[in-house]
């Protein structure tokens, strides 16, 4: 059964960026749903590294995935944003005109909203980890091989090998060694493309024997699946050995799958959707996008830039939400009018 919903805004990915900008719409009194492919909110910061802390969000000299994502929720709260987990936004139909937009959207699960306004805030699209090509490595997967971790805990003493070499590989190495019974990373080479000071913390615990460090690549595993014992390593000179361990972690990168984005007549560029600086809206009026999914010349990959997008867009949507009210810019801590909507007066 179709389920209709009409309301101000549907905005596509519930990542940190995505849930910023109901903060910013509801200032200006506009009604948003959000849809999300993920069973949670938070996007890659729930997703991918939830323990992990983040120390570039201003105002935060250290905040992990989770608790940004936990606070966001908290700041929103005053607005009642409606959640639709675990749905894909599959479809985008223009109905109305560039002056006065008007959108159909409809969900794999059948939900259909009509809006004013689309705010794209889908990050790289539904992002898959790229596996190993080892035979067999499903079997183990969710019991001993796993692709991001969600929670650090059940990794206590256990024997933990990392695979790979750049800075998902890097950093669950220095954050993982302390409670693992023994952690090795293996790479193919000895070079890293982490942030150094990542490698030189993962040197430093070689050179004191605390973990160990292989050059190689895994060939197979060892064990009944779903329980591994170990993996056969094979060196650059073609002779293999094998590596005992419980946890075998492959971080070889996430593949972008832009999904049904790439169908909704926007302009792409190499998997982005170009935006203006000034309003974040894309080449059709009245849909923005936000956040990681977006590019412009000088586009950062951050989450304080996605905040700032979503500010700037909200105004430009208040204007095809409500084209015959004046917009007034306010400060949060001097309007009264906007502490009422926040509930604090
Ligand atoms: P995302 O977080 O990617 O969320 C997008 C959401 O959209 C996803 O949940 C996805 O499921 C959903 N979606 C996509 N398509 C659809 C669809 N068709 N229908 C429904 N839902 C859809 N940034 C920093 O600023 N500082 C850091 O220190 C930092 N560290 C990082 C460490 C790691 C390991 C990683 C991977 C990233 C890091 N980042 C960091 C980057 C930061 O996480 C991203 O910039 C941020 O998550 C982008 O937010 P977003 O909301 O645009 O997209």
């Amino acid at each position: 059964m179709t389920d209709r919903i009409e309301t101000d805004v549907v905005i596509v990915g519930a990542g940190p960026v995505g849930l910023f900008a109901v903060f910013e719409l509801g200032l200006l009194d506009i009604r948003s749903h959000l849809v999300d492919i993920l069973p949670k909110v938070g996007g890659q910061c729930a997703e991918l590294y939830p323990e992990k802390p983040i120390y570039d969000i201003p105002g935060f000299p250290m905040i992990t995935g989770q608790h940004l994502v936990d606070n966001l929720m908290a700041q929103i709260e005053p607005f009642h944003p409606t959640f639709h987990l675990s749905e894909m936004v599959e479809s985008l139909e223009v109905l109305g005109t560039p002056e006065t937009p008007l959108f159909r959207l409809r969900t794999d699960s059948g939900t259909e909203f009509l809006v004013k306004a689309v705010i794209v805030a889908a990050g790289g699209g539904s992002f898959q980890p790229k596996k190993p090509p080892i035979a067999g490595i499903d079997a183990f997967e969710g019991t001993s091989v796993f692709y991001a971790v969600r929670k650090m805990e059940p990794f206590r003493g256990k024997r933990i090998l990392i695979v790979g070499g750049g800075d998902s590989a890097l950093d669950w190495t220095v954050n993982l060694q302390p409670l693992a019974k023994r952690l090795a990373l293996l790479h193919r080479r000895d070079v890293f493309r982490a942030a150094p000071d990542t490698v030189k913390k993962m040197r430093t615990l070689v050179a004191e024997g605390a973990m160990d460090l292989d050059i190689g690549q895994v060939v197979a595993l060892k064990g009944k699946a779903p329980v591994l014992e170990g993996v056969v390593v094979r060196r650059d000179d073609g002779t293999t050995y094998d590596i005992a361990c419980d946890v075998l972690l492959p971080f070889f990168g996430l593949t972008m799958k832009l999904g049904p984005l790439a169908e909704w007549g926007l302009n792409l560029h190499e998997n982005v959707i170009p935006v203006d600086t000034e309003k974040f809206e894309t080449s059709v009026p009245g849909i923005f996008a936000i956040g990681d999914i977006n590019h412009y010349p000088g586009k950062l990959k951050l989450i304080l830039s996605g905040f700032h997008e979503g500010a700037l867009c909200a105004q430009r949507v208040f204007h095809y939400v409500y084209p015959d009210r004046k917009l007034t810019f306010q400060y949060t801590t001097s309007s009264t009018s906007l502490q009422k909507k926040l509930g604090v007066h």
